[in-house]
């Protein structure tokens, strides 16, 4: 793996397209992946990332729960730009076995439910495809969430032993729908129901004005714990 100056790269300017263009760059299409979970974060990456490279990898997990219009949206964009999504789904094992044993809602049950259903679901299927590259690319920004805080366009992720960028992490929430219009990227309609952090259908609700960006997310939790495990790890201090 290249090793990245992380220090020198967080002091410089680049936009977001030119921090992609240099990862993709520096550590070859192959090794590098966007994931994508459809947001309108992810949209603009997907945008940006196939105008840079149309061979560029982007992956998404399928957790099995996600809303129709999720799915809807994916078919759709992948007409738009001509492109295949790398899926990536749990074991068949492991939501026999936890399913059978739990029920199908278990996950509401407590925050350690709700963690395995994660894990199971989505951390699981992501450690796959993160064992074959060196970095990921993600549509994280810091005003979602009151644990994102602290991030920096380009990082160390401890727990999964890769880079992971961050190119729109300085983005508002309005820069995001202002480059959506501009190019006219295809995205959920459920964000016209006041939804404005989507992920799976039983752990997603729409927000009510002034409302936290992610509170419509497992908004039975503490809003400090509100992880699903994708985005743990990454340690801010190490290679700094
Ligand atoms: Fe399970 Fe909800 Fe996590 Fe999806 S978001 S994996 S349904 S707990």
């Amino acid at each position: 793996m290249r090793e990245l100056d992380l220090k020198a790269l967080n002091s410089e300017k680049k936009n977001a397209a030119d921090v992609i263009s240099y990862i993709l760059e520096m550590m070859g299409p192959s090794n590098i992946a966007l994931a994508s979970s459809l947001s309108i974060e992810d949209q603009v990456l997907t945008h940006m990332i196939l105008n840079i490279n149309p061979k560029a990898r982007i992956f998404f997990i399928d957790t099995g729960r996600h809303f129709q219009k999720t799915y809807d949206l994916m078919e759709e964009t992948m007409q738009s730009y001509k492109f295949n999504y790398e899926v990536y789904a749990p074991e068949n094992g492991d939501i026999e076995e936890t399913v059978s044993r739990l029920g199908p809602n278990f996950f509401y049950d407590s925050v350690d439910s709700r963690k395995r259903c994660c894990e199971i679901r989505k951390v699981k299927p992501l450690k796959r495809v993160l064992g074959t590259v060196d970095g990921w690319i993600c549509g994280l920004r810091r005003d979602q969430s009151p644990t994102r805080q602290d991030m920096k366009v380009f990082e160390w992720d401890n727990g999964n032993s890769i880079y992971k960028i961050n190119p729109i992490v300085f983005w508002s929430e309005e820069d995001v729908w202002e480059y959506i219009k501009a190019h006219s990227i295809p995205y959920s309609n459920l964000y016209r129901n006041g939804f404005r952090s989507i992920g799976c259908q039983p752990c997603t609700r729409a927000v009510q004005p002034g409302e936290d960006v992610r509170s419509g997310r497992w908004w039975w939790e503490d809003p400090d714990k509100k992880e699903c495990g994708l985005h743990l790890g990454t340690a801010h201090s190490i290679k700094y």
